[in-house]
């Protein structure tokens, strides 16, 4: 088939499909009590994709007592491991027989290639679903040793209602990250989508109740953060909220919690990701491909973005003129053409966000090595081509989290210097090395202060591994069985026993 006809084709897809515009509350599907709505803006072309519920305190409070009252009666927490588990893969099942309709959804929504999000993301987000469907009765309790007079044991238990709000980089794959190993776990759950990216929260909470999820079990308010969110995180009858997002909401998050019921907060906030190629890199093509994808993927609206690259003054000309070279091929392009690698970003803020910084780093007196730029302005939509500046450390670049498709390049000349650099930020997510030295892999794999270190290789692990950060870039975890336990308490049970003879 040619592109042009590819892209055609999911023109016409996109153009038949319902897009969800309303809060799924208690099984319902609602407009928010107030009547209110917000215009839900597509990246790609600038235009509307239809005006959704802006779900507010109202909405939160009927969305909470729905998830109470599932959670309490004990029709999903109560049912048998092999029931939830049956039930959480008809689910995966259900979001894999959709996963074209989703995939268009997030690309009309996010503005990112529709190739990723039929290759990435909507698969990600049904493994994510199976793992926790096979997960959920491998997370054991534990037996105190024995005694004559005691039984003691611990097990893990539901927390109760779980709300998770998320953001609009990866707005499916974060859900699942949350909702699935809670609902595994046997709470019930309020999702908040963000606004600029609300479809496919609301379809997948759809499917969910075609695949057999009871009702309640799993609603969703669409709102803006101020009003759904802000109402989600001071509700007194939710037991955790699971975020992923900006810094200072994060903070924000935590002060609700403590002007509340003091509920249980999990954050992960992005970061300032080093990746750090040293002159003995095995292998510099893949180096050069990651120090370019690492940072531009999804149009650089990743957490793990590796922003900083931090390369030895030995190879830095070489190198970097291998990255520029690469950057330069990656052409945004109609989020809806299958042969687009390379999208919009998800609003007019977030562009703006990213011209702001690339003016900072002209002002602070950074080397440009590849001028982007807003770029494709006649579609409408929101595009900046990717930015390449050689920067010192220190500067708003090197410590900020932009959020968009903009590196910075570092020269450094020794291991300590190049360990000082990638540690001196706030944030700690993720770091990566490019070294064929062994003892140095592991010296940084300890001294890289980061929830995630990656040796030879860029964002390879998987659902099975933690993910989460050091630092500022927040606390808890997401995947792996580690998510798992973040949503149950553990509760020690005592028998005390009285010996026959
Ligand atoms: P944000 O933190 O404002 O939004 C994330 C989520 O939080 C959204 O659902 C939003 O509605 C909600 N929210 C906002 N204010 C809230 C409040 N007061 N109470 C409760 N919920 C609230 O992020 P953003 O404005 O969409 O993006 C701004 C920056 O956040 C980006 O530039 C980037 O640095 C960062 N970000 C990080 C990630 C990540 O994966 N860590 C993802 C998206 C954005």
């Amino acid at each position: 088939m040619a592109e042009a006809d590819g892209l055609l084709l999911n023109r016409a897809a996109a153009a038949e499909l319902r897009y969800p515009t309303e809060a799924l509350i208690d099984g319902q599907s609602r407009a928010a009590a107030d009547g209110a709505r917000f215009a839900n803006i597509g990246p790609g072309d600038g235009r509307s994709l239809g005006d959704v519920a802006a779900g507010g305190a109202r909405d939160v409070d009927a969305a909470v007592a729905s998830a109470r009252a599932a959670f309490d009666d004990g029709r999903w927490r109560d049912q048998s491991a092999k029931a939830k588990k049956a039930l959480l893969f008809a689910f995966a099942d259900t979001l894999a027989r959709h996963a074209d309709e989703l995939a268009l959804l997030e690309s009309l929504d996010t503005g990112k290639p529709i190739a990723q999000a039929r290759g990435s993301d909507i698969p990600g987000s049904v493994e994510a679903t199976r793992y926790y469907a096979e997960a959920l009765d491998k997370l054991t309790g534990e037996v105190a040793p024995p005694s004559p007079t005691r039984l003691s044991y611990a097990v893990h238990e539901p927390l109760g209602v779980v709300g998770a709000i998320v953001p609009w980089n990866f707005p499916l794959l974060m859900a699942m990250w949350k909702v699935a190993p809670a609902l595994a776990m046997g709470n019930s759950v309020v999702l908040k989508p963000a606004e600029q990216s609300p479809m496919t929260a609301i379809r997948m909470a759809e499917l969910a109740l075609e695949a057999g999820l009871p009702p309640g079990v799993l609603n969703v308010v669409p709102g803006t953060g101020e009003a759904a969110g802000r109402a989600l995180a001071m509700h007194m009858d939710v037991d955790m909220v699971a975020f992923t997002g900006s810094g200072p909401v994060g903070r924000k998050l935590m002060r609700y919690s403590g002007d509340s019921n003091l509920k249980r907060i999990s954050l992960e906030l992005g970061g300032k990701s080093p990746q750090i190629v040293f002159p003995d890199c095995p292998d510099l093509d893949a180096a050069a491909q990651a120090a370019a994808w690492g940072v531009f993927y999804n149009q650089g609206q990743v957490c793990t973005s590796a922003s900083r690259l931090l390369v030895h003054e030995d190879i830095k000309a070489e190198f970097v003129a291998r990255v520029v070279e690469i950057a330069r091929t990656i052409v945004p392009g109609d989020p809806l053409d299958p042969a687009t690698s390379f999208g919009a970003m998800v609003s007019e803020a977030q562009m703006n966000t990213a011209l702001r910084y690339i003016g900072i780093a002209e002002q602070e007196g950074g080397k440009p090595l590849l001028a982007g730029g807003r770029v494709r302005a006649e579609t409408g939509g929101f595009y900046v081509a990717p930015t390449i500046f050689g920067i010192q450390p220190g500067v708003t670049l090197a410590r900020e989290e932009v959020f968009g498709p903009v590196l910075g390049v570092i020269g450094f000349s020794s291991d300590e210097e190049a360990f000082a650099i990638a540690n001196d930020t706030v944030y700690g997510l993720a770091a990566g090395i490019w070294t064929a030295d062994v003892d140095r892999a592991h010296a940084a794999a300890r001294r890289l202060k980061a929830g995630l270190v990656w040796i030879n290789g860029w964002d390879s692990c998987d659902i099975t591994m933690p993910f989460g950060g050091f630092k500022q870039s927040g606390f808890g975890r997401d995947r792996s069985m580690h998510a798992l336990a973040k949503y149950a308490d553990l509760k020690a049970i005592t028998f005390t026993l009285r010996p026959s003879r």
